[in-house]
């Protein structure tokens, strides 16, 4: 019997966690790594084994390392954490036991509970604002295009800001609360513009710059500064 495959290894860079896959329709095997949480991803195909996937993890151990090292440091939900809401940055300050809750107050984010719950409570209390202002941004964008808005929904996605369904679901990374207003603007505008055009026409274009000034601006920040929103939390 093999041994089983190792859930951690340790590179130059240090030691990060490993995360088997398998998929069907896999012609190789294919390392990744996923920023949120710095952990590389393992992908087999139906008729490779682990021993192959660790083989080829151990060829590129050099290769995971630097990309490992090139991720923006890692910010923990934690007392005296600074966090940026809306570009701005917010301290995490512990109150202490009592009611788990978190609340924003200023340039503060208070956290009262078990301190094992912190990072969590913490979490929760980020994503209902960001369900609470994007649901506010996009309904006043949304009377502006004259398209109704079905429901908006906050989640943790890896890959995407936002998304539309055709249902009508308009659905955003809570990670966007992190970034700066112009940047919340421009990716809400680009859900809504979706409600009224599904694909990325001139007129869907047209209606997004009808919807936010900051499309190019916004663009680029997210392509020089998104991973570092996956690195929070
Ligand atoms: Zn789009």
């Amino acid at each position: 019997m093999s041994a089983p495959p190792p859930e951690s290894m340790r590179f130059a860079h240090g030691r990060a966690q490993i995360r088997w896959r398998r998929h069907a329709a896999a012609r190789r095997i294919c390392l990744r790594i996923e920023p949120r949480g710095g952990v590389v991803i393992v992908t087999l195909p139906l008729r490779r084994g682990r021993a192959a996937g660790l083989a080829l993890l151990r060829h590129h151990a050099a290769w995971v390392s630097a990309c490992l090292a090139a991720l923006p440091a890692a910010t923990v939900l934690a007392d005296g954490a600074r966090i940026p809401l809306g570009g701005r940055a917010h301290h995490i300050r512990y109150l202490g036991a009592g009611r788990t809750r978190a609340r924003i107050a200023g340039r503060e984010i208070l956290v009262s509970g078990a301190p094992e719950h912190l990072a969590r409570t913490v979490r929760a209390c980020l994503r209902a604002e960001a369900r609470r202002r994007f649901t506010l941004l996009a309904a006043r964008k949304a009377a502006r295009a004259a398209v109704p808005i079905a429901r908006l929904v906050v989640r943790d996605p890896s890959t995407r800001w936002g998304s539309c369904a055709a249902d009508g679901t308009l659905a955003f990374s809570w990670r966007l609360l992190l970034a700066p207003a112009f940047v919340q603007d421009y990716a809400v505008a680009h859900e809504v513009a979706h409600l009224r055009h599904m694909d990325h026409g001139a007129q869907f274009w047209s209606l997004v710059d009808e919807l936010s000034r900051h499309r190019k601006s916004a663009a680029h920040w997210l392509a020089t500064h998104g991973t570092g929103l996956l690195r929070v939390g």
